[in-house]
């Protein structure tokens, strides 16, 4: 039987049902699923040296004869050593095997192997260890770019390199083109075929580029194709038509809007106004005055007789967000309600009923707000602040809960994401961008400091206080749970962290009134103390991440980051943004022990600059998306190939391309489009539920 992209992996010599079980916890049922599982790194072993030639400082491939039986050798429990002397015709090597017993029967005395390894000098002679070696002349795994797989327990990458193989040698015939012609030449990519053959087995690093490029082209295109059809839709859907303008709203102001401001609303105003569903994204730097924004949008939709739902990343950001919000709107009749995950039983169902029967007009809460149960009267208008996972799915599973029309959609968000990743995770939002601070602000002064100036620090500490002002002292994140920060620094012992807060409170600020919030707290706790440093009836608030976004304190002028080294850069940058908030002048004092020149260099560039959009760029050139985000899903389609980083280029080129498409085709129609449409409904969802 022919082997096809359906054949099932146990079908292959070798493969029993233990191992089919193992692959396929690496999502590996059939050949075709081989085919598309990507090799994550290269190793390139064409190179073929004898012993004296070998290069002393890269691993190469060397042709040798085994001189002699191997010997094994058990040094202590869970060490053994295998050694065996090696020849070829410029002199021996001694070979040396940790942990592989097997070795001693692999390897026969006057049979010749070729050895893949780095060659090092031994006396006279030399010495290889734990090399990669096969037959002479099998030329399976040497003498080629060999591709080095994401593996797993009792799965080797010789096996799924023999398994990838097969696929490309066999079944690579008719595999379906996704990308219409056109777009494959305007962008010279090369076709399918060729790209799965050398993303796997390439003969030169040139074709690999090739393959590569086409292959995250592809995915790229295929994700944009499936955004810009959101957006078209969405630019379809009808939308219930509220009526407001910002100058009304701009008396319930405590301050005059700053022109950013002033043009996000009228951005506002003219979507809530058009008969068409708002999708928009408001982007600001931490502290450019987004909530009073989200707050104009609420008003509006209250004034129009729709019922506003306002989500926050945290419970802490979320109680504040429902004061200031009550504070603002209540005058002006607004009712407003808080509801998180800790709010429970009577309490709860007297707030959902309430909801139910429109008694409540804008409700501030957690992700809680579209769970289960919870039930609008008429939901006119969703808000989601500071979500950065808020994406593509969340939003169109939203769109259900309204009624005849879609809710309106409004998405706030400090600028730590960089341009490029923003535009994929809101590629189909509407953009208003606040480039603007409220007038007075000074920007916070960043200093790195090291151990030698604690006592110094506390000191200062000591003096900001008696001038009236307060103070966050932050330390890296004890592991948060559900909240949905999105801070995931590497977890601090929490009984590190509060021994810290009490050897604070105690002995270096006794005089001092010291609280402490941390992700463990209960919700009702973590409220009281913010709201106690809210209203100045704390000096110095010691905390984990909770407070990294949102969090609006004016009179805080001083944020000290202990251990600095550990958080990403735009985390650094969001909490920085907790202080500079009122008239007074504000500092961040990074502390860090960490000698490392390139942890250093890092935090320098964030005392170099207070721009959110330069620091974010930084982080992902630094870190990659993966940390960006966290280790959480954003609510987008998981990519495989793609680096958000490395090819951002390539994304708007696919992007163009894409958009450029979707006008022709809106809805991929066309025959030449079939396959590209079920490879956006697979991206996009199983089922490819957001389409239907
Ligand atoms: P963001 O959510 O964008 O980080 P906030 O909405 O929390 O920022 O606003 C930051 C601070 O600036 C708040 O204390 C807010 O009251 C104040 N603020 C907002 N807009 C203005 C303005 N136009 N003039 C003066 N202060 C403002
Ligand atoms: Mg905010």
């Amino acid at each position: 039987m022919p082997l096809t992209r359906d054949t099932p992996l146990t079908d292959l010599p070798g493969v029993g049902p233990a191992r089919g079980k193992k692959l396929e916890k690496l999502g590996l049922r059939t050949l075709g699923d081989a085919l598309e599982h990507l090799p994550q790194r290269y190793e390139d072993r064409r190179e073929r040296h004898t012993l004296r030639d070998a290069p002393l400082d890269r691993p190469c491939c060397v042709a040798a004869m085994v001189a002699e039986p191997p010997r094994a050798t058990r040094v202590r429990k869970g060490l053994e050593l295998v050694k065996v002397r090696a020849v070829d015709h410029t002199g021996w090597a001694n070979l040396t095997f940790f942990n592989q017993g097997y070795i001693k029967d692999a390897l026969r005395p006057g049979e010749s192997y070729v050895f893949y390894g780095t060659v090092e000098r031994q006396g006279r002679g030399f010495a290889m260890t734990n090399p990669a070696f096969e037959r002479e002349g099998a030329g399976r795994f040497t003498g080629l770019i060999l591709p080095v797989y994401p593996l797993t327990a009792g799965i080797s990458n010789n096996l799924l390199a023999g398994i990838t193989r097969r696929a490309v040698d066999e079944c690579l015939d008719g595999l379906p083109e996704a990308l219409p012609d056109q777009v494959r030449k305007d962008h010279q990519l090369c076709q399918t075929r060729f790209a799965r053959k050398n993303i796997h087995y390439p003969a030169t690093f040139e074709e690999l580029a090739l393959a590569r490029r086409r292959l995250v082209f592809e995915e790229l295109f295929v994700l944009t194709c499936g955004l810009a059809q959101l957006k078209d839709r969405r630019a379809a859907g009808a939308g219930r038509v509220m009526e407001g303008g910002p100058e009304e709203f701009s008396a319930l102001l405590p301050f005059a809007p700053t022109g950013a401001q002033r043009r996000a609303m009228e951005d506002i105003a003219a979507d809530l106004r058009s008969g068409k569903a708002m999708n928009r994204l408001v982007q600001g730097d931490v502290g450019s005055g987004k909530t009073a924004v989200a707050a104009f949008a609420a008003w509006t939709a209250v004034k129009n007789g729709a019922q506003c739902a306002l989500m926050a990343p945290t419970e802490l950001l979320a109680g504040q967000h429902a004061r200031t919000l009550d504070a603002l709107l209540s005058p002006a009749g607004v009712r407003v309600a808080l509801l998180t995950g800790s709010v429970k039983g009577k309490e709860k169902k007297a707030l959902l009923s309430a909801l139910a029967a429109g008694e409540i007009d804008l409700l501030v809460g957690t992700h809680a707000l579209f769970s289960e149960g919870v039930e609008y009267h008429d939901l006119g208008l969703v808000i989601a602040d500071e979500q950065h996972r808020f994406g593509v799915a969340q939003r169109s599973a939203l769109a259900e809960k309204g009624g005849a029309a879609a809710p309106h959609i409004l998405v706030m968000s400090a600028t730590p994401i960089p341009r490029t990743l923003a535009l994929i995770i809101y590629g189909d939002l509407d953009v208003s961008v606040m480039d603007e601070l409220p007038p007075g602000r000074t920007p916070v002064r960043t200093l790195l400091v090291g151990e030698d100036k604690r006592a110094r620090m506390y000191g200062f500490v000591r003096r900001q206080v008696g001038e009236g002002r307060q103070v966050y002292i932050v330390c890296p994140s004890v592991e948060e749970n559900g909240g949905g920060d999105w801070g995931d620094g590497p977890a601090m012992d929490l009984k590190a962290v509060t021994a810290y807060a009490g050897e604070l409170r105690e002995r270096v600020f006794p005089e001092l009134r010291v609280g402490f919030v941390h992700g463990r707290l209960k919700a009702g706790d973590k409220d009281a103390v913010m709201s106690a440093f809210a209203a100045g009836e704390l000096d110095v608030l010691v905390s984990t991440t909770v407070i990294e976004v949102g969090v609006d304190v004016p009179n805080a002028s001083l944020m000290i980051v202990e251990n600095a080294e550990r958080f990403g850069l735009s985390q650094l940058h969001q909490l920085r943004g907790r202080v500079g908030r009122g008239r007074h002048e504000s500092f961040c004092v990074l502390v860090t022990s960490s000698r490392g020149e390139t942890a250093r260099e890092r935090l320098r560039a964030l005392c170099a600059t207070n721009d959110g959009f330069r620091i974010a760029e930084e982080d992902l050139r630094l870190r990659g998306p993966g940390d960006f985000f966290g280790k959480r899903q954003h609510g987008l389609p998981q990519l495989k190939v793609a680096d958000f980083a490395a090819d951002m280029e390539l994304l708007k080129e696919a992007r163009a391309a894409a958009e450029e498409l979707i006008a022709a085709d809106p809805g991929l129609e066309r025959p030449a489009h079939r396959l590209l449409k079920q490879r956006v409904r697979e991206l996009f969802g199983e089922n490819g539920e957001l389409f239907n």
